[in-house]
C-alpha cells in the first residue's frame, strides 16, 4: 500500500492557530506529523478564513485524503462552554471586524467533521503537554507574554475551564513593593499584569519594541518584577510542576534569570523545597519554539475523536 494511500485511508488532521496578526495552519497525518503548513495573515474573517479553507481544500486534493477532525485554537476571547449557542466563536474582541466570528461554525460547515475549539493558549499549553516542555506533567501553567498576555492552566491532566477561561492577564499586581507609577495600558484596569507587563505595554511606555530595548534598560527589571509576581501568584493558587513562559517578549532570554531570582526573593521561602532548589526546571522556556500552538491544535483534534 502506498502511502498516500494509507493517508487517505486513515484520514487527516487540520490544525489551525488562530491569531490576531496571523492564521498558522498545518495539515498533518493520524500520529501528528505535519505534511503541510502555512500562515495567511489575519484580515477580515471573510478573506482569512476562506484562504485557509482554500489552503485545506488545496492540500487535501494533494494528498488525495480527507479530514477526520479539526483542531482550532483561538484568539479570543472565546466562547468554549459546548452548550452554548456561540460556542466556538471569537466573541467580544477589541480586533476590527472579528467580534461574533463563528470560526468553529465556519469549519464544521465547510468540511462536516469534528472540530476541537480551544483558546490560543490552552492550545499551546495542551502542545507543550503532548511534545514540549511539560511532558511528563499533569499540572502545569503555560503563559505567553506577548502582543497580550494569556494562559493555559493544566490541572490533572485537564485544561482548566469555569465559566469561562482563566485571564491571567488581567490579575491586578500589587504595586507598594515596586516604586512604579505607570497605570498600564490595559483599557479595562489601572495595574493589570497586560496593560504592564505585555508587548504593547512595553511598546506604549517606553516607545520602542522589547526586541530592540538594550539589555540593561531598566525596562527588564519592571518585567522580572512583574512576570515573578505573576509566577508567585500561580504557585499559591495552582501548585503547578511547572510554569512555562512563551511568546515574543519572552524570546529575551536575560529575562528568565531575573524572574527567576525575583521569584524566589518575592515568595521568601513559602514553597516546597522541590520548587525553591530546582527553580530554574520550575520556570521554563517553551519546548516547542513557535509551533505550541500548531501542535496542540493537531492533538486537541485528536482528542476531538476520543469524545
Ligand atoms: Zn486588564
Amino acid at each position: 500500500m502506498s502511502p498516500e494511500t494509507q493517508v487517505a485511508e486513515k484520514g487527516l488532521i487540520g490544525a489551525i492557530e488562530a491569531g490576531g496578526t496571523k492564521f498558522n495552519c498545518a495539515l498533518a497525518d493520524m500520529r501528528g506529523n505535519v505534511l503541510a503548513q502555512a500562515a495567511f495573515p489575519t484580515l477580515s474573517p471573510e478573506v482569512t478564513l476562506a484562504a485557509v479553507k482554500d489552503f485545506f481544500d488545496t492540500g487535501l486534493h494533494q494528498l488525495q485524503g480527507h479530514f477526520a477532525a479539526i483542531g482550532i485554537a483561538s484568539f479570543g476571547p472565546v466562547e468554549l462552554n459546548r452548550s452554548a449557542a456561540s460556542y466556538g466563536f471569537i466573541t467580544k474582541t477589541p480586533k476590527a471586524g472579528w467580534s461574533n466570528t463563528d470560526v468553529r461554525g465556519y469549519f464544521r460547515a465547510a468540511f462536516d467533521v469534528p472540530v476541537a475549539f480551544e483558546t490560543d493558549v490552552n492550545g499551546a499549553a495542551w502542545g507543550e503537554l503532548v511534545a514540549g516542555a511539560a511532558r511528563e506533567c499533569s499540572n502545569f501553567i503555560y503563559v505567553t507574554v506577548g502582543t497580550g498576555i494569556g494562559a493555559g492552566i493544566v490541572v490533572n491532566g485537564k485544561l482548566l475551564q469555569g465559566v469561562t477561561h482563566p485571564e491571567v492577564g488581567h490579575m491586578l499586581m500589587p504595586r507598594a513593593s515596586l516604586q512604579d507609577d505607570y497605570e498600564g495600558c490595559c483599557p479595562f484596569h489601572k495595574g493589570c499584569l497586560e496593560g504592564l507587563a505585555s508587548g504593547t505595554a512595553i511598546n506604549k511606555r517606553w516607545g520602542i519594541n522589547g526586541k530592540d530595548l538594550p539589555d540593561d534598560h531598566a525596562a527588564w527589571d519592571y518585567q522580572a518584577h512583574y512576570l515573578a509576581t505573576m509566577c508567585v501568584n500561580l504557585t499559591q493558587c495552582f501548585a503547578p510542576e511547572k510554569i512555562i513562559l512563551g511568546g515574543g517578549v519572552m524570546d529575551k532570554k536575560l529575562l528568565f534569570p531575573l524572574i527567576r531570582h525575583k521569584f524566589l526573593e518575592l515568595i521568601n521561602g513559602y514553597a516546597p523545597e522541590a520548587i525553591l532548589a530546582r527553580v530554574d526546571q520550575f520556570i521554563v522556556p517553551t519546548g516547542l519554539a513557535g509551533q505550541a500552538g500548531i501542535v496542540g491544535a493537531i492533538a486537541l483534534a485528536q482528542e476531538e475523536l476520543k469524545r
